[in-house]
């Protein structure tokens, strides 16, 4: 494991790669358990990144979002827990219509970074007047952790990229895979006046 460090270390920058990382930080869960290898990554660049490398190397690896989910045990994970923090929102399309008020959106397509959490995307989108997202649990529950689980978002939900054995993919939400590793989604969302 010592010379895969060394390579993660190298590639990803020796600062950000933290051994025996308290876990306690980054999960809601009350735990002493700390990762034996722990990396922040905060955009999407650096998601796909430490997921190509850590399947390359074989090394086993825990996705976290929010951590609202995560039960960690007191004697921590033996492999690499990569913390998801990617929080980029963006309207990628509008559609509407011009009335004798000026022109009105009826829809936007966003795109959202798995790293968001319903927290920020509800903020962004009652910000842009759009209709924002029910959401009955934690409201730091990311995208990537809920998505699987959530009839309701998939039901806005158009298109996911994921990271699947080794390669990216954008993929219709019918075809979204248990194992598949959320990387960010294309949402379409009505106005809020609507
Ligand atoms: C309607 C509803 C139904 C639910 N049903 C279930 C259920 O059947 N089973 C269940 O376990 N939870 C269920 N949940 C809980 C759900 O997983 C959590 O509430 C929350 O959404 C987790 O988000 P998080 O960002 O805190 O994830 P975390 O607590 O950080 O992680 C939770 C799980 O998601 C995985 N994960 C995190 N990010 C990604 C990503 N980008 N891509 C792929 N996987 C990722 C983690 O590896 C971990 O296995 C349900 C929630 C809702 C709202």
């Amino acid at each position: 494991m010592k010379e895969k460090i060394k390579i993660l270390e190298s590639v990803l920058g020796e600062v950000r790669i933290k051994i025996d990382e308290p876990l306690k930080y980054h999960v809601e869960n009350k735990t002493s358990g700390k990762a034996l290898i722990f990396y922040v990554a905060t955009n999407l660049k650096e998601l796909k990144q430490v997921l190509s490398l850590s399947s390359e190397l074989k090394i086993p690896f825990f996705l976290i979002g929010g951590g609202t989910k995560m039960i960690i045990p007191d004697k921590g994970l033996e492999g690499f827990v990569i913390k998801n923090r990617t929080g980029s929102i963006k309207i990628s399309g509008v559609k509407g219509k011009v009335s004798p008020k000026g022109i009105g959106v009826d829809e936007a397509m966003i795109e959202v970074e798995s790293g968001v959490s319903f927290q920020r995307l509800n903020e962004f989108l009652k910000e842009q007047n759009l209709r924002q997202l029910d959401f009955p649990f934690n409201l730091n529950s990311t995208m990537g952790g809920s998505l699987q689980f959530m009839p309701s978002l998939q039901a806005v939900t158009q298109k996911v990229k994921v990271f699947s054995e080794g390669e990216v993919f954008d993929i219709d939400i019918l075809d979204l895979k248990e194992s598949d590793f959320i990387l960010s989604v294309i949402l379409k969302v009505k106005s809020g006046d609507s």
